[in-house]
């Protein structure tokens, strides 16, 4: 079975989670499969190991899996964006919008030097809002968003065409 398969296979949908109409992409088993992470960690390293990239800014809370996997892959720091009032230091926050109403990450206002390369790492791309709320967060610091890394994209919404359209960068995902 191809490393594609295995990760479709392996991801468990959740029927009307976290509200009624929703299937949630549940990625715990995949986490709980060590040989599958392993194999995801090499893949990820694959593809972005001869780029240059200074660091992996992942959002909370999934994407700090294997975003801090692939920050130690290629042997690059690691940035969290975090949900409002979650950050210790000084911090800068960044609205997007959601389907009703918006919402807010932050990130400390030390994290990115001015030129650094960020690659942004999620466990999953829907819309686009989240990921995009990271790149400008980055952006607002004159760093460089390097590029986009996902475990899934939901292929029937338009964040894969969004984030191309607004950063200019193609969204790199596995299934
Ligand atoms: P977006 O901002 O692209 O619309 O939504 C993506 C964000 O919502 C990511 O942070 C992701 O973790 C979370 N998310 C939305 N739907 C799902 C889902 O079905 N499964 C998982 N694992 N995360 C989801």
């Amino acid at each position: 079975m191809s490393l594609q398969e295995q990760i479709k296979s392996t991801i468990r949908d959740i029927n009307d989670y976290p509200k009624a109409g929703i299937v949630f992409k549940d990625i715990t088993p995949v986490l709980a499969t060590p040989k599958l992470v392993k194999a995801i960690a090499s893949e990820l390293r694959a593809q972005f190991e001869n780029e240059k990239i200074d660091a992996i800014a992942a959002t909370e809370a999934r994407g700090f899996i294997f975003g801090s996997i692939l920050a130690l892959e290629l042997g690059c720091a690691f940035i969290p964006i975090r949900k409002k009032g979650k950050l210790p230091y000084a911090t800068r926050s960044q609205e997007y919008q959601l389907e009703y109403g918006t919402a807010s990450v932050e990130i400390h206002t030390d994290a990115v030097k001015p030129g650094a390369r960020v690659l942004i790492h999620d466990d999953l791309l829907a819309t686009g809002g989240t990921a995009g709320a990271a790149a400008d967060l980055i952006k607002s610091f004159d760093g460089v968003v390097a590029g986009f890394s996902f475990i899934i994209n939901l292929s029937f919404l338009p964040g894969e065409e969004n984030l191309m359209q607004r950063y200019g960068v193609k969204p790199h995902y596995l299934v």
